[in-house]
């Protein structure tokens, strides 16, 4: 049987190529499209919205009335996106939660819901090869050590709100977590004036914003005669889509708990 999925900030960049995903996925079907209450595309076709074609689901302000009819939400919102994640849980459904910059708290909440019987994933990206970069910079962290400055430059188009990207903090938290040492002891955001010689520990981020880049993350290894530079360019937003289906897909089939990306991958 087909799962049943609700988009949740559905007239958004990312709502949109999810839509359009949903619709395109032979085993997916679209169930809700939910927008904020100001939302000039509330009553419009969520379909048609996303260049997929009509759908038959309208765009509403309100996820609650739809949840009966689902099987899972998925959030890239920028709304209230712990307390949709509660009435996803208490409603039996599954929730994809794509939102990035949520504070510790929400992330506490989201985490005792996955406790409570809730079965979600959050990740601040779902790109297959960010996670696999995730991975793959911890190792390199721990194979070079402290000898090697690590510095972390994003960029993303004019419009991102959030800064710097939940990604960029991602791989700057794997490589601190690599190094056994605490992110935000560590992290240096930008620099500016006379701010001294770089200390060996910090881990500098740099935010770039300009055009209409969906996202770019280089982290930089760099000592004495060599710098080792990898990098992950995303072209398009439907890596993302295609990586909240498949966790949408995981999720059927998992245990409460919360999850992110890597585990959705079996890349633990
Ligand atoms: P966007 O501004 O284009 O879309 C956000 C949508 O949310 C808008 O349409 C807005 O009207 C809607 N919204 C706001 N308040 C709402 C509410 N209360 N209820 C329902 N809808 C509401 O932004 P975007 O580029 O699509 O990004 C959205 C979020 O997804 C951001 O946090 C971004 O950082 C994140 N993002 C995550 C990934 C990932 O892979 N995890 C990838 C891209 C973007």
């Amino acid at each position: 049987m087909r799962q049943r999925v609700i988009v949740v900030g559905a007239a958004g960049r990312m709502g949109r190529r999810l839509v359009h995903g949903i619709m395109m996925a032979p085993d997916l079907v679209l169930a809700g499209a939910v927008e904020h209450p100001d939302c000039p595309a509330l009553g419009q076709d969520a379909g048609l919205l996303a260049g997929a074609g009509l759908s038959g689901v309208a765009v509403t302000a309100s996820l609650a009335p739809l949840l009966a009819q689902a099987d899972a939400v998925i959030d890239f919102s920028l709304g209230e996106v712990v307390a949709n994640a509660r009435a996803a849980v208490a409603a039996g459904c599954a929730i994809v939660i794509g939102t990035t910059a949520l504070d510790d708290l929400a992330k506490a909440e989201l985490k005792r819901l996955g406790q409570a019987g809730g079965r979600l994933v959050l990740a601040p990206n779902m790109s297959i090869g960010v996670n696999l970069l995730f991975k793959v910079v911890a190792e390199v962290a721990q194979i070079l050590g402290e000898d090697y400055d690590v510095e972390i430059v994003e960029m993303h188009h004019r419009h991102k709100k959030d800064a710097p990207s939940g990604t960029a903090v991602g791989l700057a938290r794997a490589i601190a977590s690599a190094r056994g040492v605490a992110y935000d002891e560590h992290a240096v955001h930008g620099r500016a004036g006379l701010v001294g010689e770089r200390s060996r520990s910090e881990i500098g981020m740099h935010a770039v914003r300009g055009g209409d880049v969906v996202g770019d993350h280089t982290v930089i290894f760099a000592t004495d005669g060599e710098r080792l530079e990898l990098t992950h360019r995303a072209s398009g937003r439907d890596t993302f889509a295609f990586g909240a289906l498949r966790a949408v897909r995981f999720l059927a089939q998992a245990q409460p708990g919360l999850y992110d990306l890597q585990d959705v991958l079996g890349l633990r």
